[in-house]
């Protein structure tokens, strides 16, 4: 085993200080970028991440720059990135932060653990990268290649499976040079490693990658046994008066906790004209437009926008989570992408 340690750590590394990525923009930056850089990269490519880091970080250079805005600024930032969750976790952590450690970011891995949607492998990283401290990481890619590379047969999301992993990952894991070992882990995953059509020919540790030496690269890891995943219908009001359109704040929990959205009337939950009348709506022109899907990790949903334009713009709509905005204004704030979306089809969106 300590020979196989060696060779894989030392290969990794010695491939990443070559082939490894070195720009991207929170390389070498304090633990509060590495935080943002790994909480924004779980579930999201980098390609992605790097123009949200950078509004957020000119935004929200410090903790308590972050600790001081309004969720709805943050979430204006995250606006497109998907998993609000993330967003409204490190706003609260940074809170936390500025409560419990000065504003500076905890070094001791139980205390950065502790925080809202930091889990052990996001703790790790933080603290091998920022702090150079020796941890083990398990993130998706990490548990690929890992699966693959010591030959872990059964779904990495299983319990045992995961198990399994970490040990591996723990016995891997270098004396020297963690940082650049855990750069080296995400970087293979991401670019040779990869969930399809894996680069095994330009790999530094072919030689002892069980998969590749019994040819079942593609059969690793397990895949789950999915159930065909739910469909949902709902209906998205767009209430427009003028230029301006009616937006709702939903409440803080559920897929778009927090964020603007448009009225929205699902299966079984009242009728169009219901909301009209309990809204004293007045429409002067119903305009039908297509239909489209969204797809989000647990269920998709199908859209069906219904275009109205009201006579009126009613008193008692006007609260603080209910806002006449124009539309775009409203593609400036924290509103979900679908949303995004129809809003950018508006005829008087330019
Ligand atoms: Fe992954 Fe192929 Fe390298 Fe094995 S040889 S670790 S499957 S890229």
């Amino acid at each position: 085993m300590a020979a196989k340690k060696a060779s894989f750590a030392q290969r990794l590394i010695a491939w990443q200080r070559t082939h490894g990525r070195h720009d991207l923009p929170w390389q070498g930056a304090d633990a509060y970028r590495v935080w943002l850089s790994e909480i924004m990269l779980q579930q999201t490519q980098v390609v992605t991440v790097i123009p949200y880091y950078q509004r957020f970080v000119t935004s929200f250079p410090t903790i308590a720059a972050l600790a001081a805005a309004t969720e709805e600024q943050v979430l204006a930032h995250w606006s497109g990135l998907g998993y609000y969750a993330r967003g409204r976790n490190l706003h609260r952590a940074a809170q936390l932060i500025v409560e419990k450690h000065h504003g500076e970011f905890p070094q001791v891995f139980d205390d950065i653990i502790a925080l809202p949607g930091i889990g052990r492998s996001t703790a790790a990283a933080i603290c091998a990268l920022a702090f150079h401290q020796h941890h083990a990481i398990l993130d998706g890619n990490v548990k690929r290649v890992l699966a693959r590379y010591c030959g872990i047969a059964g779904w990495t999301g299983d319990k045992k499976i995961a198990a399994q992993l970490w040990q591996q990952a723990e016995a891997l894991l270098p004396e020297r040079d963690v940082a650049i070992y855990i750069q080296a882990q995400m970087d293979m995953g991401a670019t040779l490693c990869t969930r399809s059509k894996p680069k095994c020919c330009e790999c530094p540790v072919q030689g002892s990658c069980v998969a590749f030496q019994t040819q079942c690269v593609s059969a690793l890891p397990t895949l789950r046994l999915r159930k065909a995943i739910p469909e949902k219908h709902t209906t998205l009001l767009l209430l427009m008066h003028g230029n301006n359109i009616l937006l709702e704040k939903r409440a803080p929990q559920g897929i778009w906790g927090g964020l603007w959205c448009l009225p929205q009337l699902d299966d079984g939950n009242g009728l169009v004209s219901d909301y009209l009348q309990h809204n004293a709506l007045e429409v002067s022109e119903r305009i039908e437009l297509a239909e489209f899907t969204h797809t989000f990790t647990h269920y998709k949903l199908h859209i069906t926008p219904v275009l109205l334009r009201v006579a009126n713009q009613p008193l008692q709509i006007n609260q603080a989570d209910r806002v006449w905005l124009d539309a775009a204004e409203a593609l400036q704030g924290a509103i979900p992408t679908p949303v995004r979306e129809l809003l950018k089809r508006l005829p008087s969106h330019h």
